[in-house]
């Protein structure tokens, strides 16, 4: 099996020597276990924390491990009564091509029912945390304004989308005119600007005449300090990500201390700033398999997949993750 293992820590930016290749064969199975074969591997930006050593909502990955990562793997030989050779399973293999499981966790997967890379992507954990995130801490509402950043991304693509099913007005934030044209065109969202432009405040302010009620945060940085000043009373704003600053070494800020500014906006406009994980809310996977399913099938739930040939190019393109090179979610095709 060919794996890739965290060779060091990054100290910031992670760069390509911060992961080893390596090539090993694969033990025998035991009763009751599972060789899957990795097919798919989902690229994350969570994993650049589980590259550090810090306290965080999950372990680390130890130095000379596996990275972590959501599958979708085939059965390639069972010792298992619940899963047959041949059987394709959502797993958590990680960046490998070829692991060994004892059947926990994994589920099966219908390829008669949707593409396979969907339970990376919109039908998994990205689309549900869209869903989730809207749903519980949102709550867009008909008329309101919804903002989301990285909106060409696999979550907020799925929220922009969502929050029009809900008939909000959506103001999409992302890098790039192609994913700004692909958002207004392909996607329907209201609005599309480029975080990138030098005026990018004052297109955001242009943008939305009457406020934001609605901030989907992923993140941070710049794109936070144009939304900040535009936020209405009574404003929620789902704190999922923020990708901006998974680099940065040091947990206080260089600059001015922007806290009192934000708790004085919290308390002046009865601001819901809310973190949250999807797992949190988990009971409400299925009401969203059910959903989405349907607003696939019915053309209202879009979504685009940027697919990565061969494990060796996975540490490439999860560096590019973080630099926005990826347009759309990011998936490794393990085996052809
Ligand atoms: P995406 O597919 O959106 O890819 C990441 C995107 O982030 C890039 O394409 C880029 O888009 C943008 N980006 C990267 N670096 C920066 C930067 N420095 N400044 C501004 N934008 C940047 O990833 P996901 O949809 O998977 O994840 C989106 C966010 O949601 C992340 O913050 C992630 O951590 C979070 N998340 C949280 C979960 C939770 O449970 N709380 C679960 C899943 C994801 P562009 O080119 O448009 O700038």
């Amino acid at each position: 099996t060919t794996r890739i293992v965290l060779a060091s820590r990054p100290s910031g930016k992670p760069v390509a020597a911060n992961f080893r290749l390596e090539r090993e064969t694969v033990r025998d199975l035991a009763e009751g276990e599972v060789l899957l074969k990795t097919l798919y591997l989902s690229l994350d930006p969570y994993m650049r924390g589980r590259m550090d050593d810090a306290k965080s909502y999950a372990k680390p990955v130890e130095i000379g491990s596996v990275m972590e990562g959501g599958t979708v793997a085939q059965v390639a030989r069972s010792h298992n009564t619940a899963f047959k050779a041949g059987d394709i399973v959502l797993s958590h293999s990680g960046w490998q091509s070829y692991s060994i499981s004892d059947g926990t966790g994994l589920q099966k997967l219908d390829p008669e029912t949707a593409p396979i890379t969907t339970a990376l992507g919109i039908l998994g954990m990205p689309g549900f945390t869209a869903y989730a995130g809207l749903r519980n801490i949102g709550k867009p509402k008909a008329g309101e304004t919804l903002v989301v950043a990285a909106a060409s991304g696999a979550v907020g693509s799925a929220v922009g989308q969502i929050a029009k099913i809900y008939g909000a007005r959506v103001v999409g934030i992302a890098g790039g005119s192609k994913k700004c044209d692909h958002l207004r065109q392909e996607l329907g969202f209201d609005v599309a600007i480029d975080h990138h432009s030098s005026d990018f405040p004052a297109q955001l302010a242009a943008a939305c005449p009457n406020g934001i009620d609605v901030y989907f945060e992923n993140v941070g940085g710049h794109v936070w300090s144009a939304v900040f000043p535009l936020l209405n009373d009574f404003a929620r704003i789902p704190v999922c990500g923020l990708i901006a600053h998974y680099n940065e070494t040091s947990s206080v800020s260089s600059g001015r201390d922007q806290l009192p500014a934000v708790m004085r906006a919290i308390l002046r406009k009865s601001l819901t700033i809310r973190g949250f994980i999807q797992r949190e809310f988990a009971d409400q996977r299925p009401d969203f398999s059910h959903q989405a399913g349907a607003w696939i099938s019915e053309g209202r739930l879009k979504y685009k997949e940027d697919i990565v040939d061969g494990l060796e190019n996975a540490p490439e393109a999860f560096l590019g993750l973080l630099e926005g090179k990826n347009f759309g979610k990011l998936i490794v095709r393990v085996a052809p």
